[in-house]
């Protein structure tokens, strides 16, 4: 535990004039306040808060933050209120406190719709004042660093995902680099501890295997940037455990080469030696065109500024380069905080947070708080693809962002009379996926309308969001006056005449409010115009529940988008956008798992077949539109269902190989169901394994931890 002097000169080596009676003030107050509570390792209350106003100090946070931290579990934990604090500290410690207090009680593993509300408070929180999210960080990564000493392993598991899933995005989207890394380690050494250990003792082996070799590139890069008179500091910087992680899930290559984890860095002095020296190591070295990126002249949503590329090396293998100048590279660890430092009196510039007024845009707009969760969590972790607009004006947008997305960005009435766009001059269809630094001038037409299957080509929530929220209105109406001519062919045939009065009359005996309701629900087949028919004629001859011309207008409407007719019974699985009681299956050629991006297709006389996005054979239905179905996974039901996934695994012919693969499945809690060697040399298997999983990201982790072994050369989902 540090003392109470320490933690004043932390502070004092950044704010020399620092109020140091204030600051010993909070000190004793929040010692006393928490008395002599303990800590889960025993040690007394005190610590953490002292720990968490350190974590501060070191980010060079100013004055009233560090009063912040001292005092952050106060309130919650112990008997002081707010205008206790307010009186000793002032009102903007107050707000801090309160603030922090506030976050501290969201509870992120409620049902989604409640996280929803909870990531909209945190957002709420975050855009009031920024330093309320970097106490709440620094108090996460105290806990995390002490979290080892909790007792209880459905705690530590569920912290550490939260973790993941929320601290550690935040961190890196205001920039803070090292928390981020620091949350994200101890995260994934607590989740996946095997995982954990393989990958680390895989770095170690290559570390020392390759040490030579990264501190030649080293002093070739220094010696090669000196000849033309740029003075560097060179860096090589290990990646993290959990980034290769995120690599071995996400990529086919296993990692080989000290150089697949070694970034190299060069800081020199000013953006203009950044240019210079970038242009030297390209004029040694060959680059490896798409991979560079200037983020100098386009930073990243959080300010990050820095060239990076990659260059075939003087060992021939592909080498990572970053070049940024000293204060980018304070920017790029501190992040937010870097950027408090450089402008410590000046209030937080908050028009420089865009990210964040997207995330409060969709926030506003959502209808479906599940939907915003969904896709917020989701562009947190996406790299930005960089576009201007015609009038040069910045949009920022997720990497594989297509002309939708962007028309979307602009405007919602731009999004849904999209029709095309004119890239850098050159007329491109909707589909086109925007690339780095181009210009696109969209170009609509008052007659086009969203479709369903543009949902497949965006990736933004705000797009997505929008897409549906018209489908669904477009969809309502298509119903109406389905449902309505279904009923009147019937009556006509039933020499019945029909007018919406005669039907209002029975209303209250379906239960329904107006004749649109009623026509919903015969359009959309919740109710057969049969079913409706005898309800309303009980005395007359009951008709069977399916007629000739019931089936004709079907067929017709189908060539309108119409659902496929429902066949009775429950729905076996749970999907949003299908009537219950259709007939679903699984394709066989992707093994679809609950979490994987689906849509359905409407097989005639079948049901719906669902696949995965980017299954191949549904280029077979392209010309087919109707046919698509927009579904996805209801992600409120908890998946007891158990799923099917399918592998193909590439193994080192050797004693224990197999053993060991299917030691790891289990240890994930997973099942092995079926089995096929496909292809036996003298050095490989081929082999193809089914696997009962709960859903895709549990075959992800599976495959991640597999991808760690040594024995097993690649596996791939099929
Ligand atoms: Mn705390």
């Amino acid at each position: 535990m540090i003392r109470q002097f320490q933690l004043v000169e932390k502070v004092r080596i950044y704010i020399p004039e620092v109020d140091e009676a204030t600051l010993n003030k909070a000190y004793v107050f929040a010692m006393r306040a928490h008395g002599d509570q303990k800590r889960e390792s025993g040690d007394p209350y005190f610590s953490h808060p002292l720990e968490v106003a350190s974590i501060l100090a070191e980010l060079h946070l100013d004055l009233e933050t560090i009063i912040t931290g001292l005092l952050h579990d106060t309130v919650e934990d112990t008997s002081v209120s707010l205008d206790e604090i307010e009186k000793n500290f002032g009102v903007d410690v107050r707000n801090l406190v309160d603030g922090v207090t506030k976050l501290s009680q969201i509870e992120w593993q409620s049902k989604h719709e409640r996280q929803a509300e909870n990531f909209r408070k945190l957002i709420l929180a975050m855009a009031s004042d920024m330093r309320v999210l970097l106490v709440k960080l620094a108090d996460r990564l105290h806990n995390m660093r002490t979290l080892h000493f909790c007792a209880s392993d459905e705690k530590r598991q569920r912290i550490s995902q939260e973790t993941l899933d929320i601290y550690a995005p935040l961190s890196e989207r205001i920039g803070i680099h090292q928390i981020k890394e620091e949350l994200e380690q101890l995260a994934f050494a607590q989740l996946h501890t095997e995982a954990y250990e393989s990958i680390k003792a895989r770095l170690h082996f290559l570390r020392q295997k390759g040490k030579d070799t990264v501190n030649d590139i080293k002093s070739q890069l220094h010696a090669l940037i000196k000849e033309n008179g740029i003075s560097s500091v060179i860096s090589g910087r290990e990646k993290s455990p959990y980034s290769i992680w995120r690599k071995m899930r996400q990529r086919k290559v296993p990692f080989e080469q000290i150089t697949d984890i070694i970034a190299f860095r060069i800081l020199v002095d000013t953006k203009e030696a950044c240019y210079r020296a970038l242009g030297t190591v390209h004029s040694k070295f060959a680059m490896v065109p798409e991979r560079f990126k200037d983020y100098i002249s386009t930073p990243k949503p959080n300010n990050y500024q820095s060239l990076h590329t990659t260059v075939i090396g003087p060992t021939n293998h592909r080498i990572e380069i970053q070049i940024r100048t000293h204060t980018m590279q304070d920017y790029a660890e501190n992040g937010v905080a870097a950027h408090w430092k450089y402008k410590q009196n000046n209030q937080e510039d908050k028009s420089e947070y865009r990210w964040l007024r997207g995330l409060l845009e969709i926030l506003e707009h959502s209808s479906d708080p599940e939907e915003f969760l969904e896709h917020t969590k989701l562009e947190m972790f996406q790299d930005q693809v960089f576009c201007f607009t015609p009038a040069g004006d910045l949009i920022s947008l997720p990497q594989g962002a297509t002309v939708i997305d962007f028309a979307y960005a602009i405007h919602s009435d731009v999004g849904n009379h999209c029709v095309s766009a004119k890239i850098d001059g050159r007329l491109v269809p909707l589909r086109t996926v925007l690339r780095n630094g181009s210009q696109v001038e969209v170009c609509t037409s008052k007659s086009q309308m969203p479709s369903p299957t543009w949902e497949r080509l965006v990736v933004t929530g705000k797009a997505r969001a929008n897409i549906r929220r018209f489908i669904r209105t477009q969809q309502r109406e298509q119903y109406i006056l389905l449902g309505k001519s279904i009923l009147q062919k019937l009556f006509k045939k039933k020499s019945k005449s029909f007018s919406d009065r005669a039907l209002i009359e029975f209303l209250p005996r379906l239960r329904l409010k107006n004749v649109d309701e009623l026509y919903v629900r015969v359009g959309s087949g919740v109710y057969t115009a049969a079913e409706v028919y005898n309800q309303m004629f009980p005395d007359q001859e009951r008709i069977a529940e399916k007629t000739d011309d019931e089936e004709c207008v079907l067929a017709e409407a189908k060539s309108e988008k119409a659902p496929d007719r429902p066949v009775k019974g429950k729905t076996a699985i749970s999907l949003h956008g299908l009537i219950p009681g259709m007939a679903i299956h699984y394709a066989g050629c992707c093994h679809p798992l609950p979490g994987d991006r689906i849509v359905g297709i409407v097989q005639t006389g079948k049901g719906v077949t669902i696949h995965t996005r980017d299954c191949s054979t549904l280029t077979q239905y392209e010309s087919e539109p109707d046919r698509w179905l927009d579904v996805s996974w209801d992600s409120e039901a908890d998946h007891h269902e158990i799923h099917v996934g399918r592998l193909y695994v590439l193994l080192s012919n050797q004693s224990g190989a197999l053993a060991k693969m299917s030691t790891i499945v289990s240890h994930q809690d997973a099942n092995i169901i079926n089995f096929k060697i496909t292809n036996r040399t003298e050095t490989f298997f081929d082999i193809v394994v089914d696997i009962e999983v709960k859903d895709a990201d549990h075959l992800t982790n599976i495959i991640g931890s597999l991808r760690a072994v040594s024995q097993i050369v690649s596996v791939e989902r099929v």
